[in-house]
């Protein structure tokens, strides 16, 4: 495999894990089809590259969040897959959208009104998504908004509603009771959109059990190998990253490391500079709190996360480990996803999101044994 020398760090992203996922919630969810979230260019693991993954093992759905990740993703796509907007259109968008043939999510009566208006005047009739505020309070038709248009049925004219959609609030949580209670409401309002397919179900929502998953879930991070509910996590790790080692210093008991001398070594100590830092998407929140495998050893972050690098106390490493150019593991095998973010006082997939655009990107190929069952 060629190494790029000049980059801060090795990000090596496995699609054979990737499409074990999907297979994995297929099998959770059938006969409801997974659709892939492929928003934020696939959580930074390249929208491109994970949904032709995706389509190989069969995914025909893929739901981004701007039309711009529309525009740049659907000429990608076969003409027998559906690429659906997530936060709908902004006014003035909708021709755009109609042309390149992606489906929003209308989010609002005015942005039904827009596509309705759009359609008469192309036309033809525009496929779409409805979506509906089961109790989350983030995008979707309210209350009054759905007696209103029960009251105009018209209003939707022109438009072929392929999905009634909601999103779960509470998901990640399947002990709460707020999941229920949305899915209940949920199923009243659709009956509204009388024969027209669900979609309820985020990952978390996919892998819950004994309940009805709808006709599409809508599945993101469980397909990047993020924890759905928390531990233990059922899914396989799709990402690896390896920063390495650019010097090593011994310095005496006193020393302080890194901007401000936030850490002062109480002990003679050997120091390792290494190659990430914030501007690559490390939290900076790490800071004399994070860690960091050198041959399967746990090392600390000492010091504050500079922007293109940070720093390890390494003192008890044998020496053999250490030297410049000696690979670092940030994200592996010892050190998860969820568990970085735990150290960082956040969720996975603001670490995935924010990967940085200064690495050496390595794709492993799904093999023919990933996708068949
Ligand atoms: C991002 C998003 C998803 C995917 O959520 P995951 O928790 O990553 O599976 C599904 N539905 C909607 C509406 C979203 O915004």
């Amino acid at each position: 495999m060629a190494m790029d020398y000049g980059t801060a760090a090795d990000l090596r992203i496995d699609l054979g894990a990737l499409v074990a996922n999907y297979c994995m919630i297929a099998a959770q969810v059938a006969p409801s089809a997974v659709a892939g979230v492929v928003k934020a260019d696939a959580y930074g693991l390249g929208a491109i590259t994970v949904s032709r993954a995706l389509l190989e093992a069969g995914c025909r759905h893929f739901f981004v969040a701007h039309l711009c990740e529309a525009v740049a993703l659907k000429p990608h796509l076969p003409a027998d897959a559906t690429l659906y907007i997530l936060n709908g259109l902004r006014a003035g968008a909708e021709a755009e959208c109609a042309g390149i043939g992606a489906v929003p999510v209308l989010n609002a009566l005015a942005q039904i009104d827009a596509w309705a208006a759009t359609a008469r005047s192309l036309g033809r009739a525009l496929p779409a998504v409805v979506q509906v505020d089961s109790g989350m309070s983030r995008l979707g038709l309210m209350p009054e908004e759905l007696a209103t248009l029960r009251a105009g049925p018209e209003r939707l004219d022109g438009i072929d509603v392929q999905l009634v959609m909601t999103h779960l609030a509470c998901a990640d949580d399947p002990s709460s009771p707020v999941n229920a209670d949305q899915r209940a409401l949920f199923d009243q309002i659709a009956a509204q959109f009388p024969g027209v397919p669900r979609s309820i179900d985020n990952s978390g929502g996919a892998l819950a059990q004994d309940v009805q998953h709808g006709d599409i879930v809508r599945a993101g991070i469980a397909l990047y190998g993020g924890a759905p509910h928390g531990d233990p996590n059922p899914m396989a790790a799709v990402v690896a990253l390896d920063a390495y080692i650019m010097q090593l210093r011994q310095v005496p008991a006193g020393t302080g490391v890194g901007y401000g001398l936030t850490h002062r070594c109480d002990r003679p100590s050997r120091i390792a500079t290494i190659s990430v830092g914030y501007a690559d998407g490390w939290p900076r929140h790490v800071s004399n709190r994070g860690s960091a495998y050198i041959g399967g050893i746990r090392v600390p972050v000492v010091g504050r996360v500079s922007m293109d690098s940070m720093a390890l106390d390494v003192t008890d490493l044998s020496a053999d480990l250490l030297h410049p150019g000696a690979p670092v593991e940030l994200l592996g095998p010892h050190q998860t996803i969820d568990a970085v973010a735990a150290q960082a006082d956040t969720i996975g997939y603001e670490i995935l999101t924010r990967l940085g655009s200064r690495y050496d990107r390595t794709y492993l190929p799904a093999t023919l044994e990933s996708i068949e069952p």
